[in-house]
């Protein structure tokens, strides 16, 4: 669907490149995406910056290392012993696969649906990982994703999160390009696409039915 690739351009030229994850280790990608999950991402940071400080910032070290001493190390991300249980159990399950250059040989469908079978990794995570570790072509639906589109009034089926995600997957070229939408898809939604959006100084109002029809400031004209 040719709407995506201007849409990313718009949000692109406006916010410039994102590059999420483009310094990071494979493993800190999975260990980051894990601990992201219900708080925000300065707080995930610090918990990986504790892992890192005491070189526990690979697969078999977290794999090896207790529960305990884990949850200490990423308590700033919160649910830290829930998510402490949940990364070692994920690093051993990678370690049990023989590492990524084993997975990386995995076909996709197969390797998304051994991530979600693993504890605490749903869609959302298992797709982040998939994309940004893996380098899959897969997009990442998320709430910004699924709201921003909305808005914009662009046709999917918004009750099918898969729905949207083989459409843009469809639509954009690689991994790279997924990648990099998602990350703008976030910085949209944190800045202008929130639950009251900030339509008047969004780059997308000129192109959103919402903004037109709800609050008047579509400027098609401009
Ligand atoms: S114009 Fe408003 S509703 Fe539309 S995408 Fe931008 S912030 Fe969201």
């Amino acid at each position: 669907m040719s709407m995506f690739r201007p849409l990313m351009r718009s949000l692109r030229a406006h916010f410039g490149p994102q590059r999420w994850w483009h310094d990071a280790s494979r493993f800190e990608i999975v260990v980051g995406a894990l601990l992201v999950q219900r708080t925000t991402w300065s707080n995930a940071e610090r918990a990986i910056g504790n892992l890192r400080q005491r070189r526990i910032l690979s697969i078999d070290a977290v794999a090896r290392s207790d529960s305990e001493t884990l949850a200490t190390l990423i308590r700033p991300a919160g649910f830290f012993r829930t998510k402490a249980v949940r990364l070692k159990a994920l690093a051993a399950y990678i370690a049990s696969q023989g590492g990524f250059a084993k997975l990386d040989r995995v076909a996709t469908p197969i390797l998304r649906q051994n991530f979600l079978d693993r504890e605490g990794v749903g869609p959302e995570t298992a797709d982040v990982i998939l994309g940004y570790a893996f380098g899959r072509k897969v997009f990442v639906v998320d709430a910004y994703a699924r709201r921003m589109f909305e808005r914009l009034g662009v046709p999917f089926d918004a009750s099918s999160d898969a729905a949207l995600k083989k459409t843009v997957e469809s639509a954009l070229p690689d991994s790279d390009a997924l990648n990099e939408f998602h990350a703008l898809i976030v910085a949209h939604g944190k800045r202008y696409c929130r639950a009251r959006p900030d339509c008047p100084a969004c780059p997308l109002r000129k192109r959103c039915g919402y903004a037109a029809a709800e609050i008047g400031v579509n400027d098609r004209s401009a």
